[in-house]
């Protein structure tokens, strides 16, 4: 899955909503998120990103990440 890291926080840009094919953006309490089961990992909003926050979670690392995208995802609604 690809994921939505703190640098969204305060953006204001939706082109990364515009283009996912699958509409799996949600809006969390002050950012984006991605459902990690809704993403299909085309990777087409990561260039279209213009403050960098969006990048495919690759390692354990990232866990915390994917877990706060998937909890955002699922508690509002799909925009
Ligand atoms: Fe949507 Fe593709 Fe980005 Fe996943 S990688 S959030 S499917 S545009």
């Amino acid at each position: 899955t690809y994921i939505v890291t703190e640098q969204c926080i305060a953006c204001k840009h939706m082109d990364c909503v515009e283009v996912c094919p699958v509409d799996c953006f949600y809006e969390g309490e002050n950012m984006l998120v991605i459902h990690p089961d809704e993403c299909i990992d085309c990777g087409v909003c990561e260039p279209e990103c213009p403050a960098d926050a969006i990048r495919p979670a690759l390692s354990a690392d990232d866990d915390d990440w994917v877990a706060f995208n998937a909890k955002y995802a699922r508690l509002w609604p799909n925009i």
